[in-house]
């Protein structure tokens, strides 16, 4: 299996750049904030609690994300590999996603980080707030608030992958092309 963690802060385009990923590659797209966003939707218990912090832009608990991973892994068993996009955001994360790949006899293979400059990430959820409906794109101090969380909680995951020399970092700025073209160069430097 092809296992990778696509990383970055908001904005840095992993969802745009996970699509692709999962095309060429013929893999599962693992977003946390999508199946957040469809419980949301679908008004599940848990889509409930989960929009109390995402509409303020904060990470939901951690045993949440973990048991809709958990779930997914279960679910698709017949499948080549994952893109993890936007999980994990934690160390705890990070550890736990280990383990469970672990028990099916899996790992990642590396983790890809998108990085972009602060002005850019900005103007990226602000653009994109305009043409979509998400809650957490809409307000600028709740965008800013998302890239400082990512800032200090989020990007020490980084440290986790370094150690066990897993971690790539990637040019996010640039063309779709052109950026999709680097995250290929390091997939296929570590198939
Ligand atoms: P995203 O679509 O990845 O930008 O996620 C949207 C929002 O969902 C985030 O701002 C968090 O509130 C929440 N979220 C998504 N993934 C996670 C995660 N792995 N850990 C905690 N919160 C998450």
């Amino acid at each position: 299996m092809l296992n990778i963690v696509l990383f970055g802060p908001p904005g840095a385009g992993k969802g745009t750049q996970s699509q692709k990923l999962i095309q060429k590659y013929n893999l599962m797209h693992l977003s946390t904030g999508d199946i957040l966003r469809s419980e949301i939707e679908k008004e599940t218990p848990q889509g409930i609690e989960a929009k109390r912090y995402i509409d303020h832009g904060e990470l939901v608990p951690d045993e949440m994300v973990i048991g809709m991973i958990s779930q997914a892994l279960d679910e698709y068993r017949d499948v080549s590999g994952f893109v993890f996009d936007g999980f994990p955001r934690t160390t705890v994360q990070a550890n736990r996603l280990d383990a469970m790949l672990k028990d099916k006899g899996e790992a990642i293979n590396l983790m890809m980080s998108l990085e972009v400059e602060y002005n850019e990430l900005v103007n990226r959820l602000v653009n994109r707030g305009k043409e979509s409906k998400r809650t957490d794109d809409q307000d600028v101090s709740i965008i800013k608030n998302r890239i400082n969380i990512y800032n200090e909680r989020t990007k020490i995951v980084i440290d986790y992958y370094k150690a066990q020399d897993k971690y790539c970092a990637i040019k996010g700025m640039g063309s779709i092309d052109e950026i999709f073209q680097g995250l290929c160069d390091a997939v296929e430097a570590h198939k």
